[in-house]
């Protein structure tokens, strides 16, 4: 679960992991390549004991038989649409089941049952097999619809090569990818022409199902069913095919066309983040950041600064130098502790304190 201090070796430009219809999209809106989060070796997960010890109350484990994979995504229209049209889908079952049952479908997405429950207990993430997501395929410890997830699964990572940064990235990821799931999965309704009232109960809706006594039994109330699906009602499987059909041919340009100034602004984001991720930093005044123990080992602690799942492991000579950072220039901090502690901070180890907010700006 613990490694040491991240070193520039780590960062390496691979293939982007989202999914190829927004690895394409995301392609033309940065103009370059993505740099992958090397240090999260999903087939080997990062999160589990290493001997095997299951999630209990006092530890942080996650359970092997879930991984991180204890949410339960909503799926925009044309996602299950590329779905339903792909023949290497482990999940395919599940997924025809819920379009054949009818609970919890809307033309602008495949519902999450019950999310309310599921977000009401951040505790239990990755760590209660009673929420495993159903896409999971728990043989084989996989995502069962892992070219087509949705923007929430493909930007999670439980730690990143840089810390802070990348995470700033793939949240920024994240947020234009959920924002154009909710814009292009009504553009493709109003392309197929679902019909005002049925657009109209869509939004009421959302993305997330709202919990009631049909809900927690998944069973559905066929009149506000009707209401929903307008002109497609009981042809909702051709409705998602065609929704991904539609997509399929949209490029980076449709996408902002369609988005507008809204989606013109994530991409700002989104490029800001990309340029810090992609460039150095090393800055004239720092302080410390702040950060949290888990454990004292011989010669190091193990610690978090930004997010409790990536814990590094800092020697007890590097913690005890940090206290000296106070927002004077940098030259004499360094000065003060190489004399004081015989320590040297090249940058390579300082952009790291940056990167992870174990030192901040003044
Ligand atoms: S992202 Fe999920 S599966 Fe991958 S290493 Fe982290 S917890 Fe494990
Ligand atoms: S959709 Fe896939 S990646 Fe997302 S939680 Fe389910 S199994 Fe995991």
């Amino acid at each position: 679960m613990n490694d040491s201090i991240r070193k520039d070796k780590d960062i390496k430009q691979i293939d982007s992991p989202l999914p190829p219809l927004y690895s394409k999209w995301a392609y033309e809106l940065l103009s370059g390549t993505f740099p992958n989060e090397t240090v999260c070796d999903c087939s080997n997960c990062e999160q589990l004991d290493k001997n095997g010890v299951l999630p209990l109350n006092d530890n942080s484990n996650f359970h092997p038989e879930t991984k991180c994979c204890t949410f339960y995504p909503a799926l925009p229209n044309y996602m299950v649409g590329r779905i339903l049209k792909d023949s290497d889908i482990p999940a395919m079952p599940v997924v025809n089941q819920r379009i054949e049952n009818g609970f919890g479908i809307t033309p602008l997405y495949l519902l999450c049952p019950d999310n309310d429950r599921r977000f009401e207990k951040v505790n239990f993430f990755g760590r209660t097999k009673a929420f495993t997501c159903p896409y999971y395929i728990v043989n084989k410890g996989c995502c069962g619809i892992w070219k087509h997830r949705g923007s929430i699964c493909a930007t999670w990572f439980c730690k990143y090569f840089r810390g802070k940064v990348g995470y700033d990235f793939w949240d920024s990821i994240k947020g234009i990818f959920l924002m154009i799931e909710e814009t292009i999965s009504l553009w493709c309704a109003e392309q197929l022409d679902i019909g005002c009232d049925s657009m109209e109960q869509c939004l009421k809706i959302g993305c997330i199902l709202k919990d009631g006594p049909l809900e927690q039994d998944m069973r559905i109330d066929s009149r506000e069913q009707k209401k929903n699906w307008g002109n497609w009602f009981g042809k909702e499987k051709e409705y998602f095919i065609k929704c991904g059909e539609l997509v399929e041919s949209l490029s980076w340009k449709d996408i902002k066309k369609i988005g507008g100034i809204k989606l013109e602004t994530y991409a700002k984001i989104v490029k800001k983040y990309y340029d810090r991720l992609l460039n150095k930093n090393i800055l004239e005044r720092l302080k410390f950041g702040g950060l949290h123990i888990f454990e004292v080992k011989s010669g190091y602690y193990i610690i978090s600064i930004y997010n409790d799942y990536d814990r590094i492991e800092i020697p007890i000579p590097i913690f005890e130098a940090l206290r000296y950072f106070d927002g004077r220039p940098i030259n004499e901090i360094m000065a003060q502790i190489k004399k004081e502690k015989n320590i040297s901070f090249d940058d390579s180890l300082l952009q790291f304190c940056i990167d992870f907010k174990l030192l901040i700006t003044v």
